[in-house]
């Protein structure tokens, strides 16, 4: 265990249970990624204490999830996630189990848990406790689930759709039973909130490995979003895209050529503009590119190249960094006139001043040496009414 590197701020939560009586253990996810070597982005630790008695070990506690048994517990500047030990019953809305029922043992509350790589348990000292062969199925790269496979998909649709997110994380292979049960199954996810779909898709759209998506859509877990879907090579292609959430779904949507999907998925309106600028821009050839930046600026135009580019293949983006790079361009901000000189020599305000600037724009692109304030101000007065 030499190489876990637990934070002072986390033990000291796990020594202040076990002072006081209780037991503690880190749990889930961040026990995977110690064995795994990741990095560690949240802390989660499940305990015999109730919530109330939790409450009363710590100073500074968050009640988030007490339904669930969860309190947040605040230590130094990390949090940590102190849930009492629990079985799930049916999960009512596919997400949250009906009736909770709190238990004694860390046994029974990891034989809740989805994956056999998220349910092993690991005291302050070190001790992995993993009755259900975690450490093995990580060795071996396998996704597998907790106990019977459909059982445990038919309480929880979402878990397989956090297994293809996981088999994109983490490069493994999902076990053969686990995924029957999946191809079986899969439909299911349809009952489940566009919200938890939305972060599970997004995470798999950031992974390495933004392909794994097409399993999901293989086994129908989009069935109640889309029809459609999506290209093989684009959906790999996703991966060269810059890392932002609103991006890479926006990819998903315009690769699937299915609009309907940002709002249906509920992805924020700033993707769903997005598409349709990329879907209307004419942006491929470098001349349309670099139009395209006089017009939207390098931002805009950066985003709709490489979705372009992931849709259909190519290389717009790298086009116009090489424009950007090279200094020569034409944008609103060296352009040698304005809306206001366009106004004070007698056109009328309105949206035609912006028509103006445009073609203005445009026309510069062709034209560099027109790019002096007497001969726009010419051009511009003989597109008054144009
Ligand atoms: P991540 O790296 O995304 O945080 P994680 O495994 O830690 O992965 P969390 O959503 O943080 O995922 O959940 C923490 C732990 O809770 C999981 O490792 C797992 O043991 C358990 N868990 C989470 N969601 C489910 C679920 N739907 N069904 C069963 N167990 C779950
Ligand atoms: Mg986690």
């Amino acid at each position: 265990m030499s190489n876990f590197k637990v934070p002072d701020s986390v033990l000291i939560i796990l020594k202040q249970l076990e002072t006081a009586g209780f037991q503690a253990y880190l749990v889930g996810g961040c026990v995977r990624d110690m064995i795994m070597g990741r990095s560690i982005h949240d802390w989660d630790i499940t305990t015999d204490a109730s919530s109330d008695e939790i409450m009363t070990v710590f100073r500074s506690t968050i009640p988030t999830g007490i339904k669930y048994g969860t309190v947040t517990v605040m230590s130094r500047s990390t949090k940590a996630e102190v849930t009492t030990f629990r079985t799930d019953g049916t999960y009512g809305d596919m997400r949250h189990p009906e009736n909770v029922r709190f238990v004694k043992n860390l046994e029974e509350d990891l034989a809740r848990r989805d994956f056999t790589m998220n349910a092993m348990a690991m005291d302050m000292r070190g001790n992995v406790t993993d009755v259900f062969g975690g450490r093995d199925d990580i060795k071996k790269g396998l996704i597998r689930c907790v106990g019977n496979a459909e059982k445990r998909f038919s309480e929880d649709a979402l878990r397989m759709l956090r297994a293809v997110r996981f088999s994109a994380q983490l490069g493994f292979e999902i076990e053969q039973k686990t995924e029957a049960a999946m191809e079986k199954l899969g439909r299911n996810v349809a009952g489940i909130s566009a919200e938890r779909v939305l972060e599970e898709t997004v995470k798999m759209l950031m992974s390495p490995k933004p392909e794994a998506v097409l399993k999901a859509f293989e086994y129908g877990m989009y069935s109640g979003i889309t029809d459609k879907i999506p290209d093989i090579a684009a959906v790999g292609r996703i991966g060269r895209i810059k890392k932002e959430k609103c991006l890479k779904i926006c990819a998903l949507a315009y690769i699937l050529g299915d609009p309907e999907f940002l709002p249906k998925i509920k992805a924020e309106s700033k993707a769903v503009k997005l598409y349709k600028l990329a879907d209307s821009m004419a942006c491929d050839s470098e001349k349309e590119i670099r139009y395209a930046v006089a017009v939207y600026g390098f931002g805009t135009v950066g985003a709709v190249c490489m979705l372009r580019d992931a849709k259909f293949g190519g290389y717009r983006f790298l086009t116009m960094k090489k424009i950007k790079k090279s200094g020569n361009y034409i944008t609103k901000n060296n352009l040698q006139i304005s809306g206001e000189d366009i106004i004070a020599a007698g056109i009328e305000k309105g949206p035609q001043i912006g028509a103006i600037l445009t073609a203005l724009l445009r026309h510069v692109n062709d034209v560099p040496e027109d790019n002096n304030e007497e001969t726009l101000l010419k051009l511009a007065m003989s597109m008054e009414n144009m």
